[in-house]
């Protein structure tokens, strides 16, 4: 790829919004195809966007790189499934060469269905950790919550990550009858393998055919059924997100909670999302956005530095979540297309 990056300014501006919060933290997605289906993410047939609207990988880069030289330390690869996407492994070496350079962290969040074919590719790209999404550690149930996918390929994938030297961090999504009664089980191997957990409760993004009352647990009530058999530690690191952490003083491993809904995570959002067609969302929970594929292909990578200032003056406060009975979705546009 021979790529035009914008030219540096003088001195770095960061990017401060309205709120004197900074975004060092960009969520780049690739693609919102997936080889799986999972329930709280997609519908079972959900309509792909087409090919011909997509950023190109140049063009991700060079949004990417625009963000790295307003002070974005951490870039996050993901999608929708982003090793579904052909190529996508030539992004992440060329975005690995700037780490030292402006980038600190170049990560990626993956099904890890076809990490086993990818592993050693990217970890010599620099990529030191990625999460991994795994919801029960039971064939029939990942099938069910995957809607077809096999447990066997995930765990390959994170096996493949583990040996070439990647930390592996899982993430799961509580649900109501499908998994919350079996978390304990799936930290408990977690923590074995030295893989931290993350428990996500589900978020009313996108129209995923099922009344997300009848999805969402809380993560209060799982924390509570934990502490019944667990010691839970309340750890102070932060890594800058929404998640909160203990230490499972009985597996000795780490568990963060994410908790958009019971408890708001907005006031240090240091994040903004760029879906795989160019717009960048500064919300997962809101509409606003700025269309910067337009921005680049019509007047260059140079125009992206006022772009990014223009998205700091209109980044939202917080989203507005509710998952009461009927509520439907906060946001029309599922994860996989926003990029989880
Ligand atoms: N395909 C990759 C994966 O699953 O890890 C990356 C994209 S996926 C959209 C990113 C994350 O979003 C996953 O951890 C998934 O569990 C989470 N996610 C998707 N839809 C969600 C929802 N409605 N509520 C909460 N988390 C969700
Ligand atoms: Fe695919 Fe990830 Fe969404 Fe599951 S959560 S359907 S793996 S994009």
């Amino acid at each position: 790829m021979n790529v035009a990056v914008p030219t540096p300014t003088a001195a770095m501006r960061p990017l401060i919004d309205r709120f004197g919060r900074q975004v060092t933290y960009l969520r780049l997605s690739v693609t919102d195809r997936c080889d799986l289906r999972c329930v709280y993410c997609m519908k079972e047939r959900p309509e792909f966007l087409p090919k011909s609207d997509l950023l190109t990988l140049e063009e991700l880069e060079q949004v990417a790189t625009a963000f790295i030289r307003r002070g974005v330390t951490k870039v996050r690869i993901t999608g929708g499934e982003p090793l579904v996407r052909r190529d996508v492994v030539t992004l992440i070496e060329r975005l690995g060469a700037q780490i030292g350079d402006g980038l600190n962290e170049l990560c990626l969040t993956t099904n890890a269905t076809q990490m086993a074919r990818f592993a050693d590719r990217i970890a010599t790209a620099g990529v030191r950790r990625i999460n991994v999404s795994l919801d029960t550690l039971d064939p029939d149930v990942f099938s069910a919550v995957t809607r077809g996918g096999q447990l066997s390929q995930t765990l390959d994938g994170i096996g493949a990550a583990k040996a070439a030297g990647i930390k592996v961090k899982i993430n799961a999504v509580a649900l109501k009858g499908l998994n919350d009664q079996h978390l304990p089980e799936l930290i408990q191997w977690a923590h074995g393998e030295g893989h931290d957990v993350t428990l996500i409760e589900v978020m009313p993004v996108g129209e995923v055919g099922i009344d997300r009352a009848d999805q969402f647990v809380s993560l209060l009530d799982i924390r509570d059924q934990l502490e019944q058999c667990w010691t839970l530690t309340d750890l102070p690191d932060s890594t800058g997100g929404p998640a909160r952490y203990v230490r499972v003083e009985e597996t000795g491993g780490r568990l963060g909670f994410i908790t958009p809904l019971t408890s708001n995570f907005c006031a240090g959002c240091n994040r903004v999302r760029l879906t795989c067609t160019g717009q960048l969302f500064m919300c997962l929970g809101q509409d606003d956005r700025l269309d910067l594929r337009r921005i680049l292909r019509e007047d260059g990578p140079d125009a992206l530095d006022a772009a990014l200032d223009q998205a700091m003056a209109v980044k939202p406060e917080k989203h507005e979540f509710d998952v009461a009975e009927g509520a439907g979705a906060a946001v029309s546009r599922n994860m996989a297309r926003t990029g989880g």
